[in-house]
């Protein structure tokens, strides 16, 4: 890869190829869960996300949500509009599951009457912590504008993509989505849409198709990647 490593983390590179308006972004096999206390990797994990998320910041460019996505440069990189990253995740749930079950101490899997939309302030050395709209005024982590399109698009991103899967016969159990803001001051959807920042569960058995299987030592990581990618994509990833 030419150019300039301007970040490394824990799932993907970002390159910085020397055009101020856009960034390569490049996606690893690495694996890591519990903020970085487990470690591993999936193999062809970087080629499935990369070809996910490239194939449904596609589909949400359709549908009208502005996303950093320019194009696919490789099996694991894409070029990407360079974004002021707003330093929230924005986790939008449509069941009951991981740390939501745990903390309201209900069974995963149980409908959410409404999606439900929550803010972690992203910070690896507080282990992203949950805020709730007066922390990120008081933190200053987004004018009132940026935070209300980020709602406003983190909303939508997830009817339509609850919509897309359940075409598939997979759930869309719940996912984590980051925003920024371009040179134009446009808020964009960037970094990335897999089975890594999503729960997906398939409609009919209940198998997890997702990052759960390497939390939770299910096994046949990769295999249920590739099997998601397949349903959805409607043809094999390119390694
Ligand atoms: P982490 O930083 O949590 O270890 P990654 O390994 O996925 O995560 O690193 C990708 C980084 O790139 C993230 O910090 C993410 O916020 C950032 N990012 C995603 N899209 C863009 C973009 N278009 N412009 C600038 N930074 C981005
Ligand atoms: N998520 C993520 N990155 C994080 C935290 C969560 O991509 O740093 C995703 C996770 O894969 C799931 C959703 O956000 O799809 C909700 O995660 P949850 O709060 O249940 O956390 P976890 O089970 O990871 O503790």
């Amino acid at each position: 890869m030419e150019g300039h490593k301007i970040y490394e983390g824990k799932a993907k590179i970002l390159f910085d190829m020397g055009d101020p308006d856009t960034l390569v972004q490049h996606f690893k096999d690495d694996a890591t869960a519990f903020n970085a206390q487990k470690k591993g990797t999936i193999s062809h994990k970087g080629a499935i996300n990369c070809q996910l998320s490239a194939h449904l910041f596609g589909i949400l460019e359709q549908e009208g949500i502005p996303t950093h996505f320019v194009n696919r440069t490789g099996p694991v990189d894409m070029t990407v509009r360079r974004l002021s990253m707003v330093a929230l995740e924005v986790v939008l749930r449509n069941r009951f599951a991981g740390s939501l079950a745990k903390r309201l101490g209900q069974p995963e899997g149980g409908a959410l009457p409404m999606p439900v939309l929550e803010w972690y302030y992203k910070r690896d050395d507080l282990g992203d912590p949950m805020v709730n709209r007066d922390h990120i005024r008081v933190l200053e982590l987004a004018g009132e504008e940026t935070l209300a399109a980020v709602e406003r698009l983190g909303r939508k991103t997830n009817a339509i993509l609850a919509r897309v899967f359940a075409q598939k016969g997979i759930v869309l159990v719940d996912m984590k989505l980051e925003f920024g803001v371009d040179s134009k001051g446009r808020v964009l959807l960037g970094d990335e849409i897999s089975p890594d920042t999503c729960r997906f569960w398939d409609a009919k058995t209940g198998e997890k198709m997702d990052k759960d299987r390497f939390r939770r030592d299910l096994g046949q990581i990769e295999e249920h990647y590739q099997e998601l990618f397949r349903r959805v994509v409607g043809h094999e990833p390119e390694f």
